[in-house]
């Protein structure tokens, strides 16, 4: 099948990416996610090899040395990486895989897959997204002050996105996740033969 490809979904801490990627696959069952690997703890709820393959600091060094990982990155406090032939082996079933991560990833990936679409999800406001940390009650005083600080330094590589989507209302962001990965399985590139499909699509109506 043609057309896999890789949709990556940055955005700072409190954009909401969690919340938008969620409903985007609810939706969109042939979206599949990239479950990352990390050093972190994990949170009360979060499932090992669903949310995260939670792991240890020496774990994760003998993935990078092995070369293991598509991208990894040092993210506030902790470690995170794509686990790579996960990623490779559904692009060539033809799936869009969806990866959740932050800017230093998303350069890493850019500069090795040319084809990945880069999508930058943005809150409302900077109040509103310290008001989704201050909510969420997950990290601690010090750790949101970390991610706030951190949002704003994001902020400016939207630049080397393809598209932002601004998150006021879920369902608006998902909306236009969802025109970005419409336009984008039209693309010439995407498919190896245009004219062999229309016909094939000609047989199977004159059937
Ligand atoms: P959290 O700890 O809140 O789950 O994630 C913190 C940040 O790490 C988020 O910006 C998230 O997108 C990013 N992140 C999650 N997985 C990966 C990954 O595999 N690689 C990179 N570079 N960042 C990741």
């Amino acid at each position: 099948m043609d057309g896999g490809f890789l949709l990556v979904l940055s955005g700072p801490s409190g954009s909401g990416k969690g919340t938008v990627s969620e409903a985007l696959m609810e939706k969109n069952k042939d979206i599949i996610f990239s479950t990352s690997v990390t050093t972190r703890m994990p949170r009360p709820g979060e499932v090992n090899g669903e949310n995260y393959f939670f792991t240890s600091i020496e774990e994760f060094e003998k993935m990078v040395e092995n070369d293991e990982l598509l991208e990894h990155a040092f993210v506030h406090t902790n470690y995170y990486g794509t686990p790579k032939k996960f990623v490779f082996d559904e692009i060539d079933k033809g799936e869009i895989v969806l990866l959740e991560i932050d800017v230093q990833g998303a350069l890493q990936v850019k500069k090795k897959y040319k084809d990945a679409v880069f999508v930058f999800l943005i809150p409302p406001t900077m109040d509103e997204l310290k008001s989704r940390l201050v909510k969420r009650d997950t990290e601690t005083e010090d750790e949101i002050e970390t991610r706030y600080r951190n949002a704003f330094q994001e902020l400016d590589f939207v630049g080397e996105y393809d598209y932002f989507v601004i998150n006021d209302v879920i369902e608006n962001a998902v909306k236009n996740i969802e025109d970005i990965i419409a336009a984008e399985k039209l693309r010439v590139k995407r498919h190896k033969d245009i004219k062999r499909e229309v016909q094939a699509e000609e047989r199977k109506n004159t059937k």
